[in-house]
């Protein structure tokens, strides 16, 4: 299957929760992930698709990457959700500047970082996102000042 199809059927079966989207700004983060997606090795496109997921735009939340595990009634197959969070304030960025963040939290789930975030160091994850999204052709999110705010 061709790399858009791929994308196209991740958008279809795993985008959930564009409540505080407006239609026109849903479509602009349809395109950054399509720009995005499509711009990674197979190797990272496959970490992202076994991740599977779901998009959620919520105030109040700093864009982040998260699991939760859901328990379901007996017989129902229950597991993890795994979650990319973007605040709506996020459609106050240029295209550009909207798809280099959509870039970094994708490089946050290809490395697994949605798994036990209080564990590691915030700066060494945060560092590994900007270098896998600036591997991929797009801009880090952290200049050198916020960088060193991070614990
Ligand atoms: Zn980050």
């Amino acid at each position: 299957m061709e790399r858009r199809e791929e994308v196209d059927r991740w958008m279809e079966n795993s985008w959930t929760g564009a409540d505080h989207c407006a239609e026109g700004e849903e479509a602009r983060l349809h395109r950054a992930f399509r720009a995005v997606l499509c711009a990674m090795p197979d190797e990272d496109f496959d970490r992202f698709d076994a991740a599977n997921p779901t998009v959620i735009c919520q105030p109040h939340v700093n864009a982040s990457v998260f699991s939760y595990y859901v328990s379901v009634p007996t017989g129902v197959q229950g597991g993890r959700v795994n979650v990319i969070y973007f605040s709506p304030s996020l459609f106050r960025k240029t295209d550009k500047n909207l798809t280099n963040v959509v870039a970094h939290e994708c490089a946050h789930v290809v490395l697994g970082h949605y798994e036990n975030p209080a564990t590691d160091s915030p700066r060494a994850r945060e560092q590994e996102a900007d270098d896998r999204s600036a591997s991929w052709g797009f801009r880090r999110t952290y200049t050198k000042s916020k960088f060193d705010q991070l614990p």
